[in-house]
């Protein structure tokens, strides 16, 4: 079993100015976390809990009965309200508790007292999923535990801060590891960028013309481990944009995501490579998506990308989505009407896909249908009640492949800083005309994904992503 903890970073900064103070002595908060469980995970047939940052109850001063600056002892009445809404919520409690003399492990009088509030939330919530504890020292420092129904602790080994920036926490971060072919990219980022590249899971939903240009660019970049998902098949029509992809594997009707897994895998860097071909709504890739850390959603499948703009928010594993749209002229005076590339980064704080009018309702409709009902689809479409797909779209690699590199630098971005400008939540280049723009739209005060944090962190429930069907 691994254990593993992802904080909201708006969540981190607001425990660190309740748990870090100038009087530095030690204080508590209690943060209530989502969580998601995944067994035989798809990279090497183990388990994953996952436990997802929710929100925080606050403990404040007046509550506290004695602290120093190497403990803390608090009244317990806010500790039994964070377990009756653990209950009926089905949420999973973490202890926070901050250690200003640096002190990086959980101490002795911290295994003894966490382990009497761990079995006052068994024995009054029961169930046996485990809880856990938080340390953050005075330097950021952040140990986590989770603690089982038998109260034994087990130590939580990959902790993600995702928000404007990604910061993952895990044992060995900072053992420079110096490996040959990353050695150039290290010159530019230092040792961190690959010690953490080397870590993430990162999931490549769609595996045409932009994703595998997406994949390519990660597996070369040192992306420890990609998950390619995609059920299409190539075609002799692809050959101008697939990387990796060759005639032969078009005219034997190969899948697009086991071509590339292949053609990766030949690259020969050490990448950890899975393939699922299958649609995104299916069942096994909702579940392998659940241990990943990152999402590209290269697909232009509707109904996959309103799936995965929930996923994002419930799972708190940002997806970044790109697109692009190039449309002939009709007058045919000017070659093109529309040149664009646009790369749009889903999770909780941004503005979702619904509410940028990025995704189609009715076509994802219609994409549903015409998986689970084919024959009901097409006497649907013979009476005209489907809009239908579209004729091929135009597409052109160098486009595509321009927003593959804009979407992977963007993670690079989120995981360095590189840009001097900040991080990017939605950018549109326009080809034609030489400029990118970020047009900015506020959340719909109705959506229920990005216009409230009710979902942030859910993470499981029953059912799946709280939708009906
Ligand atoms: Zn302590
Ligand atoms: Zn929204």
């Amino acid at each position: 079993m691994r254990y593993t903890l992802t904080l909201q970073e708006h969540h981190l900064t607001e425990l660190k100015q309740l748990v870090l103070k100038p009087d530095g002595y030690e204080r508590p908060a209690i943060l209530m976390c989502g969580f998601s469980e995944a067994s035989n995970d798809i990279w090497d047939g183990g388990s994953e809990m996952r436990f997802l940052s929710k929100e925080i109850i606050p403990i404040p001063d007046n509550q506290i009965n004695s602290h120093t600056s190497a403990m803390v002892n608090w009244d317990t009445a806010i500790f039994r309200k964070a377990m009756k809404r653990a209950k009926e919520n089905n949420l999973r409690i973490c202890l926070v508790h901050s250690h200003p003399e640096g002190h990086e492990q959980f101490s002795e009088i911290d295994d003894k007292h966490e382990k009497e509030l761990f079995e006052m939330i068994y024995s009054r919530n029961g169930g046996i999923l485990p809880n856990l504890s938080l340390i953050i020292t005075c330097s950021g420092v952040l140990t986590a535990r989770a603690c089982t129904s038998n109260l034994v602790y087990h130590q939580i080994d990959f902790i993600r801060v995702m928000g404007s920036r990604y910061n993952f926490y895990y044992k060995g971060k900072y053992t420079v590891i110096a490996k040959e072919e990353f050695s150039r990219q290290q010159l530019a980022f230092g040792p961190s960028l690959n010690a953490d590249l080397s870590k993430l899971r990162i999931a490549v939903v769609g595996n045409g013309a932009t994703g595998s240009a997406t994949a390519h660019l990660l597996a070369r970049l040192g992306v420890g481990q990609i998950l390619l998902v995609d059920k299409d098949l190539v075609e002799r029509s692809n050959l101008s944009r697939l990387h990796g992809a060759t005639s032969s594997d078009a005219d034997l009707g190969k899948s697009k995501a086991a071509v590339l897994a292949k053609f990766l895998a030949n690259i020969g860097i050490g990448c950890r490579i899975r393939k699922i071909e299958e649609w995104v709504v299916n069942a096994q890739v909702r579940d392998a998506l659940k241990t990943c850390d990152i999402i590209f959603s290269c697909t232009d499948d509707n109904s996959g990308r309103i799936l995965m703009n929930r996923f994002a928010h419930f799972f708190l594993v940002p997806v970044i989505d790109m697109g692009i749209v190039i449309d002939p002229a009709k007058d045919r005076k000017e070659q093109l009407e529309t040149l664009q590339g646009r790369v749009t980064i889903v999770q909780p704080g941004n503005t979702c896909l619904l509410c940028r009018n990025i995704v189609n309702r009715q076509l994802a409709r219609e994409e549903d249908l015409k998986r689970n009902d084919p024959v009901g689809y097409l006497r649907q479409k013979e009476e005209a009640y489907v809009i239908g797909e579209n004729n091929p779209s135009p597409a052109v690699i160098t486009f595509t492949s321009e927003v593959a590199t804009m979407a992977v630098n963007e993670l690079i971005n989120r995981l360095t800083g590189f840009k001097t400008n900040g991080v990017e939540k939605h950018i549109i280049r326009f080809f034609d005309k030489g400029i990118d723009r970020r047009p900015h739209i506020s959340p719909d005060e109705d959506c229920p994904i990005c216009g409230s944090d009710e979902y942030w962190g859910r993470g499981d429930m029953t059912p799946f992503l709280d939708q009906i069907n």
